[in-house]
């Protein structure tokens, strides 16, 4: 069977039309079935879409949304690449999905939606701790789900810090999770559409993975057809020129 391979964003590439993160009716808190997230991605001109259904362990229908993927882009002959947002389960940085279908699946995002420990779905309460105790901990769980090598995005990976907290997450900590994705060769999601960025955190980010040439991921995190596509391809491409000419001038 033929893989897609995911088009990620570096320096040089300027194809950036793409949606790597979108949820179908595979999921319950997502409208739209998969045939018309295609056709809605089809509508805006775009040239790639990922489908990043959330999975769990448990979950009983990803052989059939794999079948019903690979029928729909063959009959669309679009590039609809077979993804999924698996969440971090422990400190460990382990996912959340079953390990048969990590062979399929094109895009496998692994995601931060809880601060994790080392107990499998035991989760620390951000409440109660501080700031710089959050941040370790995000860099930690990320790095530990990094060098694990089994995905090859991560989601939003500054999101559950700054949905709780104003200041900012320490840059040394976003150079060692860069770092580690360079070395590893994953990719991290710039944006996401649902979970912005302050603006200079995300122009950081940017700056820092065109130094490491790591590859980056965009996407809506769409939960309905109308919202795929929803980003804004042109701040996103006038950032990461402009970090690809800071990296020039210092060379
Ligand atoms: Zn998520
Ligand atoms: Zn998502």
């Amino acid at each position: 069977m033929t893989k897609l391979k995911p088009h990620f964003l570096s320096a040089n590439d300027h194809e950036m039309l793409v949606d790597y993160h979108v949820h179908s009716n595979y999921n319950d808190d997502a409208q739209g079935t998969v045939e018309e997230c295609i056709q809605a991605s089809l509508a805006k001109g775009l040239t790639s879409i990922a489908i990043t259904n959330h999975v769990w362990k448990t979950t009983k229908w990803i052989a059939n949304f794999i079948n019903e993927a690979r029928y729909l882009r063959t009959k669309y002959k679009c590039n609809l690449l077979i993804g999924s947002e698996a969440k971090i389960i422990n400190m460990n940085g382990e996912v959340d999905i079953p390990s048969q279908y990590l062979e399929d699946i094109e895009l496998l995002m692994g995601a931060l939606h809880h601060l994790p420990t080392n107990d499998d779905y035991v989760w620390l309460r951000s409440e109660s701790l501080s700031s710089s105790k959050v941040a370790e901990v995000v860099r930690d769980a990320t790095l530990n789900l990094i060098s694990r090598n089994e995905v090859n995005v991560v989601a939003h990976p500054l999101a559950l810090y700054y949905q709780k907290h104003a200041t900012s997450f320490p840059v040394e900590f976003l150079e060692d999770i860069v770092k580690a994705a360079s070395m590893e060769k994953i990719a991290l999601e710039v944006h996401n559409s649902k979970h912005p960025l302050p603006k200079e955190v995300f122009r950081r980010l940017i700056h820092l993975c065109v130094r490491y040439e790591v590859p980056m991921c965009i996407g809506s995190d769409a939960h309905s057809p109308s919202e795929i596509g929803n980003l804004n391809y042109a701040t996103i491409q006038r950032t990461i020129d402009s970090a690809s000419r800071g990296k020039a001038d210092d060379q």
